[in-house]
């Protein structure tokens, strides 16, 4: 079996060259043909010599993952379904806007965490990405922007959001290979801000991300006491809350300039009143004497039929907002994107939240995609024009 270059970051690349024989210069032309040209095929890469080449196709293959389906929304987010195999599948969503444009990808094929109004924790857990299969992601997605929105070459993903399918800080040996390709300047040259991972709460794993490879942090908070937090999160158990912003605050001594973004779903009736809004403040603020640096991102919920749970009302998530920036929080309420094909946050195993039918739903897909509809024609069938 070849392998497949995707699943290494520079070092690995430099190390899978000496073994070719190879210099480390050849290992930085390589990646850079791989992740800033979008390379598939050793024949495209002109400046490697001819024997390096040959070597090459004899030993390695660059190997991204089968899109099964792709969705535009009429407001220009796009969703992948990815196959990552035995009925497995995994999503991705570019989100674009005026002065960004944001993939959000996976770390996991499900999620074992089993977050209450989470759909991918409602799903199980299946198996854990692989670097090469959480970059492939970006990979694709990178380059089929550049050359479907005609850029010229010029760089599309500007942010990246581990916010995808599963928790990234429980598949920490493939997540930080894959951030350092997205940070590294050979790769896609992303500065560490405009990486996030996002997680339910790992306390071990967030002290060593601080370590290794600290990106910007969001923690999914949703509940301001551990009563309630428990319920919501079932991790919380394990690590509650006051261990959980002890982390955060050891977090931002290794990013000193940075801030945590607290995730808070706004459910009807669960978490959302104003009492609920005046301890988070009193928590984040009071946390070890002097507060944690953070804003809070308050999420709609996008309800699906196994949770029981709705969505507040937009007037009740107004006021929670009020509350916090009142308290000097700074507070957004997070636009919904892409709700017309299941890519708003949450609703990310919409296409597989069904385990045991998702070998039929794959096939049909792809009989489905056996046709693809031109680009353009999808995009103009999007927006109704
Ligand atoms: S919210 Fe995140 S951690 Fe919780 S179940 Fe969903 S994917 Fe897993």
């Amino acid at each position: 079996m070849t392998a497949n270059l995707l699943e290494y970051d520079l070092e690995g690349l430099a190390a899978f060259c000496a073994s070719l024989g190879e210099k480390r210069f050849r290992a930085t032309q390589l990646f850079r043909w791989i992740h800033q040209k979008g390379a598939r095929d050793f024949g495209q890469m002109t400046d490697l010599a001819k024997s390096l080449r040959d070597k090459l196709e004899g030993s390695a293959r660059i190997e991204g993952l089968p899109v099964i389906t792709q969705h535009e929304s009429a407001d220009g987010t796009i969703k992948w379904l990815f196959d990552v195999g035995n009925g497995d599948a995994v999503e991705s969503v570019f989100i674009p806007e005026d002065d960004r444009g944001t993939l959000c990808i996976s770390s996991q094929a499900g999620c074992a965490v089993g977050c209450r109004f989470c759909s991918t924790g409602h799903q199980g857990f299946s198996r854990n990405l692989t670097a090469g299969e959480i970059l492939a992601q970006l990979w694709f997605a990178e380059h089929f922007l550049r050359a479907h929105l005609k850029t010229g070459g010029q760089r599309v993903i500007s942010n990246v959001v581990m916010m995808g399918m599963g928790e990234p800080l429980q598949n920490y040996a493939a997540l930080v290979p894959a951030l350092r390709v997205m940070l590294d300047d050979h790769g896609y040259g992303l500065s560490r801000r405009r990486v996030t991972v996002s997680t339910s709460g790992v306390v071990p794993m967030i002290d060593r991300l601080a370590g290794d490879c600290p990106v910007a942090l969001a923690v999914s908070l949703h509940a301001p006491s551990d009563a309630l937090r428990d319920k919501l999160v079932p991790l919380n158990k394990k690590y509650p809350l006051a261990e959980l912003l002890d982390a955060c605050q050891r977090y931002l001594r290794h990013a000193p300039r940075d801030f945590i973004t607290f995730e808070y779903c706004m459910l009807d009736g669960v978490n959302d009143q104003p009492e609920h809004a005046h301890e988070l403040a009193r928590l984040v603020q009071g946390h070890g004497g002097h507060g944690i640096s953070c804003k809070f991102n308050l999420i709609p919920f996008n309800p699906f039929p196994a949770s029981g749970l709705v969505r507040s009302p937009q007037q009740r998530v107004q006021a929670f907002a009020k509350i916090l920036n009142d308290a000097g929080i700074v507070t957004t309420v997070r636009k919904t994107r892409g709700d017309d094909i299941d890519a708003a946050c949450g609703q990310l195993a919409g296409d597989v939240q069904d385990r045991t039918r998702v070998d039929r739903r794959i096939a049909q897909q792809r009989t489905v995609m056996l046709k693809p509809v031109p680009m353009e024609a999808q995009t103009k069938e999007a927006r109704g024009t």
